[in-house]
C-alpha cells in the first residue's frame, strides 16, 4: 500500500508516519528529512536548498522530485508513505508518472485537518530525537523526565531552524497557495479521505487505520 499523508507544516504527519513505520513496515518518504540531511551534509545541493529552507520558501520541483525517484528505486517493504511530498500539482503528476513506470498504485491520500492555531502552538513546542527522530512537544508530549528519548535513549534533542513564527507564516502561505489544491485533485481522483488532525495523537493514530482499513 502507497499513501501521501497530506496536510499543513504541524499538522502531525511525521508522527503518524512513525507510527505506520513501525505498526505497518512501511517507509517513510519525508521530503524535508532528505532535504534537511542534504544540508548537514554540506553537499552542493544542500547548500542551494538551506537557504530557501530557512526562509520556508518552497525548493524547486526538479529538486525535489529527484529525490523521491532514487528512493522509489529501492526496497519497498510495506509501501511507500508520502510525507510532505507531492507540495505542488507538478510534483504531484511527476507522483503518478513514477508509481505507473515502477507499477505501483497510490491507495490513499489521507488529508490531515487542522486549524492555523493549533499549527503555530505546535510547531513553535515541537524538538525531536537527535538519534532517532522521535517527535516531542513541550505540551502534548514533552521530553520524559530523565532526560532520555522513550524510543531509542538519546539525551540529545534539537529544534528546527524553521521552527520559528517568521518562517512558519511563510510556510503556511506556501501551503495554501501551492499544495492546498491537492485536496481537489485527490478528490476528483477518488483518492482522498480527511481525518480530524486536532485530536489526540492516539485518536488520529486510530483514524488513520481506519480510513487505510
Ligand atoms: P517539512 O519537513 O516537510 O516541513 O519541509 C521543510 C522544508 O523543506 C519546507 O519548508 C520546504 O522548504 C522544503 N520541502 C520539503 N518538502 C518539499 C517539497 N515536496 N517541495 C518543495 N519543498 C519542500
Amino acid at each position: 500500500m502507497n499513501i501521501i499523508l497530506l496536510g499543513p507544516p504541524g499538522a502531525g504527519k511525521g508522527t503518524q508516519a512513525h507510527f505506520l513505520v513501525e505498526d505497518r513496515n512501511m517507509i517513510q518518504l519525508s521530503t524535508g528529512d532528505m532535504l534537511r540531511e542534504a544540508k548537514d551534509s554540506g553537499s552542493e545541493m544542500g547548500k542551494i536548498v538551506a537557504d530557501v529552507m530557512a526562509r520556508g520558501d518552497l525548493v524547486t520541483d526538479e529538486i525535489v522530485i529527484g529525490l523521491i525517484r532514487e528512493k522509489l528505486q529501492g526496497d519497498k517493504k510495506g509501501g511507500f508513505i508520502f510525507d510532505g511530498f507531492p507540495r505542488t500539482l507538478a510534483q504531484a503528476d511527476a507522483l503518478a508518472e513514477l508509481l505507473e513506470e515502477t507499477g505501483e498504485t497510490l491507495d490513499k491520500v489521507v488529508a490531515m485537518e487542522v486549524n492555523d492555531d493549533a499549527l503555530v502552538a505546535r510547531i513553535t513546542a515541537r524538538s525531536t530525537c537527535a538519534g532517532c527522530g522521535e517527535v516531542y512537544n513541550d505540551i502534548t508530549k514533552p521530553i520524559p523526565a530523565d532526560g532520555k528519548c522513550s524510543n531509542c535513549g538519546s539525551t540529545e534533542f534539537k529544534r528546527r531552524a524553521d521552527d520559528n513564527e517568521e518562517s512558519l507564516k511563510n510556510r503556511l502561505m506556501e501551503y495554501y497557495k501551492k499544495t492546498s489544491m491537492l485536496i481537489g485533485y485527490y478528490h476528483a481522483k477518488g483518492q482522498l479521505a480527511w481525518v480530524n488532525g486536532l485530536g489526540e495523537i492516539d485518536e488520529v493514530k486510530a483514524e488513520i487505520a481506519e480510513v487505510l482499513g
